[in-house]
């Protein structure tokens, strides 16, 4: 098994039909903690997306005329090198994207977990054999690898945003050509290194860094070789890029934004919610797509929850990445603290609280902000409509079960849901009613590969994991044959 250092596994240059492509255009990544530059990474152009996606149509055929055991063993050897090199690959993203190391090499491992469960569902698959319609003639469904697939993926999960992708994708027997996040495309392009070290063939995975999100976009979404598009990112994006997917009528994948509620209902264990309200909320300094948005509390308990709150906020330790016992590290860049400081300045100007935090810890860096709780948020405001993406919690009353669950639904929004009761009717009555792709009930940390991992409402179209994931990366065909006596 390859043994590398954070140094071996960073690669500067697009990954194109197995070969490492530089190009005189380059952008530059930095660490969000200290602003210190790490690499000037190759920009793909438009031109460089067609070529990748012509290595990928090559490599095709080959990729599917391979077994699903030879496919499923590639799969593992890939799974067992990220494994084999968690540590510094969970270095490397720290140092672009800003988590703690510990919680880094957390995502390699679950973003390798991906890897592990595909290669058993590329063995597992099967299509049907359909009841006879007529004496002379059988039928059957065979499922087949849809083509050439590609994908864009977003900041926040450098690693396992890509292999939630690309390893369903193999697995059917696709190809792929990747779009990383330019603000983090070093981890994309170590399991690239990764990829190749273990024999996956070349043109199978392409991966394309780039600043020109827009044009590389229409490439991947507009080429006629694409039979597939894969996004995670924000609604907004997703939902110009289903559009350009619509002239060819590719079939797509949309992992978009969420706005989840936490609700505590008065019957809820106070301590198990609290755990899971920091668990779902501060993981990635609430950088996820998942993390709580609207903490909803019964009104007769909001005295006892803020003051729980306060103490475990006063407990939590921010700073760099590499420091060892941080809870959470710097946001990802200045828009991000800008965007956290507006929706808390509207939340106060329209009456709600700042019990705690509420600023950038400029003892720290310009990047990282305190562990905040807001009260007395309302509805209305702002701060509970849009996505915040920072380490601030706002907490928002209710009086009845009827309320919380207006409340909660009351968004465009459906990726993840959570609620705290200890009362199983209540639990069987809520978890029908939530509107959301995923649901936590008195359990903060929902994803697994197991799990189906997607969202209902504008937060998305299909989803990534589990035994249906593979199911995106295929077609159906119904072939039927005659001639029987
Ligand atoms: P974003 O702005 O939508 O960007 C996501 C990706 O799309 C990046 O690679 C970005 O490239 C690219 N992109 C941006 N504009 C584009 C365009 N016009 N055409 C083609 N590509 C374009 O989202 P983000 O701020 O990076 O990520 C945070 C969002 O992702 C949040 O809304 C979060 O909830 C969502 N998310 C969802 C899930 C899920 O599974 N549902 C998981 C994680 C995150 P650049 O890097 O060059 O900007």
């Amino acid at each position: 098994m390859p043994q590398h250092t954070v140094r071996s596994l960073l690669k500067v240059d697009a990954f194109i039909d197995g070969n490492w492509i530089p190009s005189e255009q380059r952008f530059s990544v930095y660490n969000p903690a200290n602003g210190e530059l790490i690499a000037e990474v190759c920009d793909a152009d438009p031109a460089l997306a067609e070529r990748a996606i012509d290595a990928a149509y090559k490599a095709l055929g080959p990729w599917q005329a391979k077994t699903a055991k030879e496919r499923a063993e590639l799969m593992r050897a890939w799974y067992q090198a990220i494994v084999a090199n968690k540590q510094a690959l969970g270095e490397l993203m720290s140092r672009e994207q800003g988590k703690p190391i510990a919680e880094a090499v957390g995502e390699i491992e679950y973003g390798a977990s991906f890897i592990d469960w595909f290669a058993g569902e590329a063995e597992r698959h099967h299509g049907e054999v359909l009841a006879r319609s007529a004496a002379d003639k059988r039928s059957w469904i065979s499922k087949q690898g849809i083509g050439v697939c590609t994908a864009i993926t977003p900041w926040n999960f450098p690693n396992a945003m890509i292999t939630r992708k690309v390893a369903p994708a193999l697995a059917a027997g696709c190809t792929i050509v990747v779009k990383p996040a330019q603000l983090t495309p070093l981890s994309a392009l170590a399991l690239m290194q990764l990829a190749a070290e273990v024999g996956i063939p070349q043109g199978v995975i392409n991966m394309l860094p780039s600043s020109q999100a827009k044009a590389i976009g229409k490439v991947l979404t507009e080429h006629p070789r694409v039979r597939k598009f894969t996004f995670t990112g924000s609604t907004e994006v997703g939902k110009q890029l289903m559009a350009q997917c619509s002239s060819g009528m590719k079939k797509v994948s949309m992992e978009l934004g969420g706005n989840a509620p936490f609700i505590i209902f008065d019957d809820a264990d106070l301590d198990l919610a609290i755990e899971q309200l920091l668990a779902a909320k501060f993981r990635n300094a609430g950088q996820t797509c998942i993390s709580v948005n609207r903490v909803l509390v019964h009104d007769s308990i909001i005295s006892e929850v803020e003051q729980r709150l306060l103490r475990a906020l006063a407990e939590l330790q921010v700073g760099p990445g590499d420091k060892e016992g941080i809870d959470y590290g710097p946001l990802i860049n200045q828009a991000a603290i800008d965007k956290a400081q507006k929706l808390q300045q509207q939340a106060v100007d329209a009456g709600a609280k700042v019990l705690c935090g509420g600023d950038v810890l400029h003892q720290l860096g310009p990047l990282f902000y305190a562990p905040t709780l807001i009260t007395a948020v309302t509805p209305t405001m702002a701060i509970s409509q849009e996505e915040i993406f920072a380490p601030i919690l706002a907490l928002q009353q209710f009086n009845s079960e009827a309320e919380a669950l207006e409340l909660a639904n009351a968004t465009p929004f459906g990726l993840a849901g959570y609620f705290c009761s200890s009362d199983y009717r209540r639990i069987a009555r809520v978890a029908e009613q939530l509107q959301c792709g995923m649901l936590g009930i008195n359990a903060g940390a929902i994803s697994h590969a197991y799990n189906a991992f997607g969202g209902v409402k504008e937060s998305g179209i299909g989803v990534e994991g589990s035994s249906l994931g593979l199911a995106e990366y295929q077609v159906t065909k119904t072939i039927t044959l005659g001639g029987f006596e």
